[in-house]
């Protein structure tokens, strides 16, 4: 009986190190990995939807409780994976640790689509349009990499403001193409404008 138990424990022991071994790679966790991936998102950017950011940027990698604390926005608090803000005349970057490489880096293709909204988009462009059209290249960039599972999942977000402007978005698309989107929501206030 007891030889039994040994040889359980010993049995278990032996998997740990494969179980380490074997645990996912892509999940970002710190600021190398963040590092690594920032090039490749802003190049992607550029190359496939025009979006340049001129100002510079820092970019932190934060804890979910961490993200809360600098939320202002009461609503989304909690549920916030990423977040931009402008800061004396600095962009702000903030992403929360844990996330896949695919999703870290679509998340990051939407913050720094705030940033580029912030330096080229007309100032009175209004809360949903902005969600909305960081949604829709957050959704081009996971098409783009063949995340379609995720990519099909944002199409399912209801929020006013997130579900609506992205929809709108989708709407927009149909109407002008994928490739006229950024230069056309430049200009964009509300989504009333968009016919
Ligand atoms: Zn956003």
């Amino acid at each position: 009986m007891r030889k039994n138990i040994l040889f359980l424990v010993v049995f278990i022991l032996s998997f740990i190190p494969s179980i380490a071994l074997s645990a996912p790679t892509d999940i970002i966790n710190d600021s190398k990995q963040m590092d690594a991936l920032i090039p490749k998102v802003k190049a992607t950017l550029v190359k496939e939807f025009g979006i340049f950011v001129a100002i510079s940027v820092d970019y932190h990698l934060l804890e979910g409780s961490e993200m809360d604390k600098i939320m202002n926005d009461a609503t989304y608090k909690g549920a916030e994976i990423g977040l931009h803000r402008f800061i004396n005349g600095r962009h702000e970057i903030y992403l929360m640790k844990g996330m896949s490489e695919d999703e870290f880096c679509a998340t990051l293709a939407h913050e720094l689509t705030h940033a580029w909204q912030v330096e080229r988009c007309v100032r009175s462009q209004d809360m949903i349009v902005r969600e909305g059209f960081a949604k829709w290249i957050e959704y081009k960039y996971l098409d783009l990499i063949g995340a379609y599972a995720l990519a099909n999942r944002m199409k399912e977000i209801a929020d006013p403001v997130y579900g609506v402007g992205f929809k709108k978005m989708l709407d927009l698309e149909d109407k002008v193409g994928a490739k006229e989107m950024t230069n056309k929501i430049k200009t964009v206030v509300t989504i009333n404008d968009i016919k």
